[in-house]
């Protein structure tokens, strides 16, 4: 932070703006071609200046009270050539701009005060909010005004006044994005005022065209359901802004949420591509890699963020990875008082741009909603959660058109989509280009059964290993049928980590007898392995986690245990688990019951198992409904389940 004091001479303050009054027209501006003689920088100072609504003390001739005045500037790039502006028109003023380093806080705050005992004006300019300026400074201040970013009229009057010549009409979209720099480099001596606004308009699409043509537009997107209807929403309500039929404030902001590789930020890009808005795109995680963690930089990145989005507006800013960001609640204070700060500046930056009226829209994503502190979801911030799931059948058939173009215009897309259940935008994306590198080395075109090979690769597994993971499903898919539960899709199919994976649906709101159920279908898998002659292995890791950390949850998050005490959120059972012996000895002797039962299932289901896991070994994907004809020991279907049900491994 610099301050610097200059008393010399009188108060008067002259801006030098000869010729128009203060709500002079562009073309009252223009009459007297009185700025001709300034650069275009000072002359965009100098107009925007005139539009800022100062407080009645600012014309007032020396009081010798003192008085603290903050100017809040469009960005960064206005500070310094506002401070030289102000410093050669007005007098009497001890200027402090925003460009805070800590150490200079306690010079600067002495100016401050040395400055305030002799009755002086401070004046203190940082960009919005001034989180920059000294918090005594921010204390102190008698006022807050608002340089607004110049407005397209604005921006009409300034080149009417350079060019002493009426200027064209100018958009909103023709300056968006720009900043003073950027406006100032579009006007040029000796040149006409449509060149200029040419100028701006080249200038604002190169800003603000991040999103390349390879990005789709909504109406060429596939598989989003009613997220994507909302984006189309929002492309209408930016039209009627633009028009002036509705005001920005009634824009709406969104957070997208689910499973990696969705399409989430394929969607914002989307959006911003058929909106025709500059997109500001930023990964919050990568705000602390960054800056290694330093408090400061932190702010100064989310600061940089949300100013470039105001002074884009209409715009579009996209926060990826707001899970970074971790719910305060559960944290320890001493965590918790790091964050507040960080937490405290985002929602500050969020209110700012969506009181800003200037249409800035907001959307975010993250793999975790229940990760997101509540602060921010609540209305008036990321009003709409769309959760993104990995689409169905025809939505992966259509992302598989999208991605192929006119390639393979007569394969049966829908089929091949249905041996790939479960997969996301992303792993279409990985499979079409395994397919086009296959065809590309034989030098042919791309066909179907490429498309088939890539979905369906060879994994290197021998038989045996096959119908092992063949025989670990089975068991999951035949143990949850005979307890009730509804089973979907099977798959060996090799992705990621899974070797396999089924879909079981589970009661969204289960008692302790469907956990307990739910935890049996889990221990399937190794029952299965073991009946069928194999000693346990690796291989059933995650559902022996997932079984622990859902009987641990029973006891210590859900009341169904011996206490109602709540001693842990769910996500955390398994570190409870780890501190406390007691607790894991009675998980331990509750999963020992449990599969007792288990194998019994299994036992009297050995026939049912065997048939499925053959077949699973022949097709490697299958619907479960179509193999599974009547299990031993099936109860009644069970009611109330969530439609998209778990995926065990
Ligand atoms: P997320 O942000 O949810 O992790 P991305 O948007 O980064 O997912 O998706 C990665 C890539 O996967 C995209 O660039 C795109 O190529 C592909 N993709 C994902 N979903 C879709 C979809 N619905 N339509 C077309 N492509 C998709």
């Amino acid at each position: 932070m610099s301050g610097r004091i200059d008393d010399a001479g009188d108060d008067a303050f002259d801006i030098g703006l000869d010729g128009a009054g203060p709500n002079g027209s562009a073309d009252q501006a223009s009459e007297g071609g009185a700025y001709a003689i300034m650069t275009p920088r000072d002359l965009i100072i100098a107009m925007s200046w005139r539009s800022v609504r100062l407080p009645r003390k600012w014309h007032a001739r020396r009081t010798n009270e003192g008085l603290v005045t903050i100017i809040q500037v469009p960005s960064q790039a206005w500070v310094a050539p506002l401070g030289d502006y102000l410093r050669d028109h007005r007098r009497g003023i001890v200027l402090v701009d925003g460009k805070a380093k800590a150490k200079d806080v306690t010079t600067s705050d002495s100016a401050i005060i040395a400055g305030l005992d002799r009755g002086l004006h401070i004046v203190g300019i940082a960009v919005d909010p001034p989180s920059h300026l000294s918090a005594l400074l921010r204390g102190a201040a008698d006022d807050v005004v608002i340089m607004p970013a110049p407005t397209p009229e604005l921006m009409r009057g300034v080149i009417a006044a350079f060019t002493g010549r009426r200027c064209p009409a100018i958009a909103a979209l023709d300056i968006a994005g720009l900043d003073l720099r950027d406006l100032a480099v579009a006007l040029r001596p000796n040149t006409t005022p449509a060149s200029c606004v040419k100028r701006l308009r080249r200038a604002s699409s190169a800003r603000n065209l991040p999103v390349d043509d390879a990005t789709p537009p909504l109406a060429e997107l596939a598989g989003y359901g009613e997220a994507r209807r909302w984006c189309l929403d929002v492309v209408s309500d930016i039209s009627a802004v633009v028009d002036g039929r509705i005001s920005a404030g009634e824009l709406e902001s969104a957070i997208f949420f689910g499973p990696p590789g969705t399409g989430k930020t394929l969607l914002a890009r989307s959006l911003a591509r058929t909106s025709r808005l500059p997109l500001i795109q930023t990964s919050v995680s990568a705000w602390f890699h960054d800056n290694a963690g330093h408090l400061g930089d932190v702010l100064r990145h989310i600061d940089d963020v949300f100013t470039r989005a105001r002074n884009s507006a209409p715009s579009i800013i996209f926060l990826d990875e707001l899970d970074a960001i971790p719910d305060r609640k559960n944290m320890d204070s001493r965590s918790r008082d790091w964050w507040n700060s960080v937490v405290t500046s985002l929602l500050l930056q969020i209110d700012a741009a969506r009181n800003s009226k200037r249409g800035v829209i907001m959307l975010a994503a993250t793999n975790h909603i229940e990760h997101i502190d509540a602060a921010l979801l609540r209305p008036g911030r990321f009003d709409c959660h769309f959760r993104i799931d990995p689409p169905d059948a025809s939505g992966l058939a259509g992302i598989m058109r999208g991605h192929l173009g006119k390639d393979c215009a007569d394969a049966d897309l829908k089929a091949l989509a249905t041996l790939m259940p479960g997969a996301t935008g992303a792993e279409v994306t990985g499979i079409i280009r395994t397919a086009r590198r296959q065809a590309r080395q034989e030098n042919r075109p791309l066909t179907a059964a490429d498309l088939k090979a890539a979905i369906l690769p060879a994994s290197g597994r021998t038989f045996d290993e096959l119908r092992h993971v063949a025989i670990h499903e089975a068991g999951h898919a035949v143990v949850a049928s005979a307890l009730g539960f509804q089973v979907g899709t099977v798959s060996i199919r090799a992705t990621g980590k899974a070797g396999g994976w089924t879909d079981v649906a589970i009661p969204s709101i289960p008692t302790l007898l469907d956990i307990e159920r739910h935890v049996m279908v889990l221990l399937a898998g190794r029952a299965a392995n073991m009946a069928f002659g194999s000693v346990p292995d690796t291989g059933a890791v995650s559902d022996l986690s997932e079984a622990t950390r859902l009987i641990g949850a029973a006891k210590v998050t859900f009341g169904l245990g011996d206490t109602l005490v709540v001693r842990a959120p769910p996500d955390d059972v398994l570190n409870l688990v780890a501190r406390d012996r007691a607790l894991a000895d009675a998980i331990g002797r509750d999963l020992g019951r449990l599969m007792t039962q288990t194998r019994m299932i299994v036992a009297a289901n050995l026939d049912a198992i065997g048939r499925l896991a053959d077949q699973l070994v022949e097709r490697l994907v299958l619907d479960a409904q179509e193999h599974l004809a009547r299990p031993v020991d099936q109860p009644p279907e069970r009611s109330g389940s969530e439609r998209l049900g778990r995926r065990l491994s």
